[in-house]
């Protein structure tokens, strides 16, 4: 967006009293605020009112679903105008500091408490960001090579490089969280050592790799998880990721819309997507949906996959029944019923599964107090588990939910926790800190896709 664009669309906003537009953000952006600071010509200042609320501004401003959020709530829908483009002046604001790498948080004065936080996704991230600001020296744990989470490794590229989250993560060097990588607590570190060291432990780990299709055929070499099969494109390996020409993607929701439009764009001539339901009860925002369309996907509603077909080990094809609602269930939900003598087979050489992620939550069941639900979310009070020392939050919590929505469960633990230890804030080193940039230490680089 070039500044002249930017300062007209920012002039465009009323700054609303009750912003209604914060209200739908689930970080809680000011973001009359933040345009005030656009039409002024203070883009650090903007950048500022972003990255207080959301330390992932950026990655948001990209992956957030903007009209079901804060543009979807805008006024100028009232009046039948335009709503304000918010996440692109987001973007551009935030980009700005980023690309110049200008410093615009502030960590507190130490409180002399310590925090550790296991995973270094989203949740991670802004628990972090928000301690850090408050005079808490934190320290990140992760089992991978890179920070950030489900943003470096499992969105597509199209929607958000690896590169990315990794100019974020460079704001919480910044406020000096320490970064502690390639590291796996229960294994590398043992729980007991965490509790010495740290007055409390935030988990935001996410989920895990993607669920079993239970299907046969399923060890056939060329059926990925979308996880899985997303990661590989992104980490620079395309080629071990080996694109399928006639690829069927299983499952309905955002990450299988993102898995159909990454493989077109990596050279796949066929997309299908197969799900067991029908259009109107898609998991998939209308969007992702209307985007993948736009990227030539056959989508084939009310069929299941029944079977794998392979041939010396390699996928050749997949096998459907076509499915009708049954009756409703207790909830008022249909569950499908398959249709005696309505298979059809697929001719396709790739499968990839996209119906949901397993949890990563079992390695805390050596934590005594610690509980997890049936489905491995684990169960917590105001964001403290069973054991007070430790503190949840994000999908690995609250199970799959948006990026954004993860920013704002970090948040809220950060909290929870801060008021569980009494409250002892810094007072932000407004002036204090550099103005310009100086990381810590090297940033890791993510490779880039040359592809997608
Ligand atoms: Fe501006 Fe729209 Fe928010 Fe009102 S609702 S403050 S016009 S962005």
């Amino acid at each position: 967006m070039a500044s002249r664009e930017a300062v007209v669309e920012a002039s465009r906003c009323l700054f609303c009293f009750d912003k209604p537009c914060m209200l739908a953000c689930p970080a809680r952006i000011d973001v009359p605020g933040f345009m005030q600071q656009i039409r002024s010509g203070n883009l650090q200042g903007s950048a500022r009112i972003i990255l207080e609320a959301n330390i992932l501004g950026e990655s948001c401003a990209q992956l957030c679903p903007a009209k079901a959020l804060c543009e979807g709530a805008c006024v100028m829908h009232k009046t039948g105008e335009q709503p304000i483009q918010i996440a692109r002046l987001q973007r551009y604001a935030v980009k700005d500091v980023l690309d110049r790498k200008i410093g615009v948080l502030h960590a507190g004065r130490p409180n002399g408490k310590w925090v550790a936080c296991i995973g270094s996704g989203p949740a991670s991230l802004a628990c972090a960001a928000e301690l850090a600001k408050w005079g808490y020296a934190v320290s990140i744990f992760d089992r991978n090579e890179l920070p950030g989470g489900n943003p470096t490794y499992n969105i597509p590229s199209y929607k958000i490089s690896a590169s990315n989250p990794l100019r974020e993560v460079e704001l919480l060097r910044q406020l000096g969280v320490d970064f502690r990588l390639n590291i796996e607590v229960g294994r590398d570190i043992s729980f007991a050592e965490l509790e010495e060291q740290f007055d409390a432990i935030f988990v935001g780990i996410g989920l895990g790799d993607t669920s079993s299709l239970e299907l046969s055929g399923e060890d056939l070499r060329g059926v990925h998880g979308a996880k899985q099969f997303v990661r590989q494109t992104k980490m620079g390996r395309p080629h071990k990721a080996s694109v399928g020409r006639r690829v069927a993607v299983i499952g309905a929701g955002n990450t299988a819309m993102g898995v159909l439009v990454a493989l077109k764009r990596l050279g796949a001539e066929t997309t299908h997507l197969i799900y067991r339901r029908s259009k109107e009860e898609m998991p998939a925002f209308k969007h992702e949906y209307e985007f993948a369309k736009e990227h030539g996907v056959i989508f084939h509603w009310e069929a299941q996959p029944v079977r794998i077909l392979g041939k010396n080990g390699i996928v050749t094809g997949l096998q459907c029944v076509r499915t009708r609602p049954g009756e409703p269930d207790s909830r008022g939900r249909r569950e499908p019923q398959l249709i005696p003598n309505s298979e059809f087979t697929l001719d396709v050489d790739m499968v990839i599964g996209a119906v949901g992620q397993k949890p990563a939550t079992e390695f805390l069941r050596a934590v005594p107090g610690v509980q997890l639900r049936k489905d491995g979310t684990i169960i917590t009070n105001e964001y403290q588990t069973g054991n007070e020392k430790y503190f949840a939050g994000g999908d690995c919590a609250h199970g799959a939910k948006l990026v954004v929505d993860a920013v704002a469960s970090g948040k809220a633990a950060a909290r929870s926790l801060d008021a569980w230890l009494g409250n002892p804030r810094g007072i932000p080193e407004e002036f204090g800190s550099p103005a310009s940039w100086t990381p810590l230490s090297a940033p890791p680089q993510a490779p880039e896709h040359p592809a997608i």
